[in-house]
């Protein structure tokens, strides 16, 4: 455990409860100061400030990149999905026999970027990772067949995210929670074509950015996002429980920890000083909205949320800033 984060205090660490989570909160925490305010309550009123870069194209614009992750419900179902737009029948497939598991690992992997990922990593699903409660207060209790998960990240255009605070930033940002649950929805099919069970999910049911580690996909960074080595935090996580058995990638470390001691450009371009300038991680937290028990920089997830409000959409500038974010066509 000791190379996802710097170190885990497993006295302290529980498994998080996803109703503390911002997007939680503002609906359920009446001791929030965002409690009962949306991020896009603003639109209107920003709009009729006519500024560059929030202007109601770039709102509408915005809100339409939502569409799929917003309304493409069956994405995010445990089952094989059930009615069909198309004609043709579905097709009841026996259960693949897998008689090389490195290969086949690699045509799992090949078809998740046919869908849409731009990297693909697995691990053993760790019950640490997984969320205590959902949103709603539902347990989340994921049957014991699913030992794996498929840990996919997506690309953003780092030339739109550099956009950010504008509204332009949201697009690319939006886009890529659409193409999540496009891959997800896509690859859930696929598992259960093979005659193996799927549990597809974006930010959902489990903290991504751990399994992300696990998986061999980046480090946790200053910023508190994910740090690939090809985006950056460039990137959307999403992920797939199966019961399908895969070779398992290992942990990568390239040095994150290390440059993240001294860089502190994302902390600089914080407006609102939700990122920490101290130079080593350690396990001050600042809200619910930070599991307590793991040494890194906590990010203060309240004031980052507050700016969003105010912005009238997200904010993606510690990711445009980020050194590891412009390897590519910064
Ligand atoms: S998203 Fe924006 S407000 Fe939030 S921590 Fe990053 S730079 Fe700060
Ligand atoms: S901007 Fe610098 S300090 Fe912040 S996450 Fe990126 S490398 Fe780390």
């Amino acid at each position: 455990m000791s190379c996802l984060f710097d170190y885990m205090d497993q006295k302290n660490y529980r498994r998080f409860d996803q109703r503390n989570t911002i997007f939680n909160r503002k609906d359920l925490d009446a001791t929030a100061p965002f409690f009962n305010h949306d991020m896009y309550e603003n639109v209107n009123k920003i709009i009729s400030e006519d500024k560059d870069g929030y202007s109601q194209l770039e709102f509408a614009r915005a809100q339409g990149a939502w569409a799929v992750y917003n309304y493409f419900h069956e994405a995010f179902s445990w089952e094989k999905m059930g009615k069909a737009n198309s004609t043709m029948q579905d097709v009841d497939m026996a259960q693949y026999q897998i008689k090389d598991l490195d290969r086949f690992t690699a045509e799992v992997k090949a078809s998740a970027q046919l869908y849409g990922a731009s990297r693909v990593g697995v691990t053993q699903l760790a019950e640490d990772w997984l969320y205590s409660f959902d949103g709603r207060g539902g347990p989340i209790v994921i049957p014991q067949e699913y030992q794996y998960a498929i840990v996919m990240i997506i690309g953003m255009d780092i030339k739109e995210i550099k956009k950010s605070p504008a509204i332009s930033a949201c697009t690319e940002n939006d886009l890529g929670y659409s193409r999540m649950a496009f891959l997800i929805g896509c690859m859930a099919q696929f598992i259960r074509h093979l005659g193996y069970k799927a549990i597809p999910m974006g930010n959902n049911i489990a903290l991504s950015i751990p399994l992300a580690i696990a998986a061999g996909l980046g480090e946790l960074g200053r910023n508190g996002l994910l740090i690939t080595p090809e985006f950056g935090s460039c990137i959307k996580i999403c992920k797939i429980f199966t019961d399908m058995p895969l070779q398992l990638d290992q942990p990568r470390l390239f040095g994150v920890k290390e440059f993240c001691m001294k860089c502190k450009l994302c902390a600089d371009a914080c407006a609102v000083g939700a990122i920490q300038f101290a130079d080593n991680p350690s396990f001050r937290i600042f809200s619910r909205s930070n599991n307590r028990g793991l040494r890194r920089w906590a990010v203060h997830a309240d004031l980052c949320y507050q700016f969003w409000i105010d912005n009238g959409g997200e904010c993606s500038s510690c990711i445009s800033v980020c050194p590891y974010s412009n390897h590519k066509g910064g």
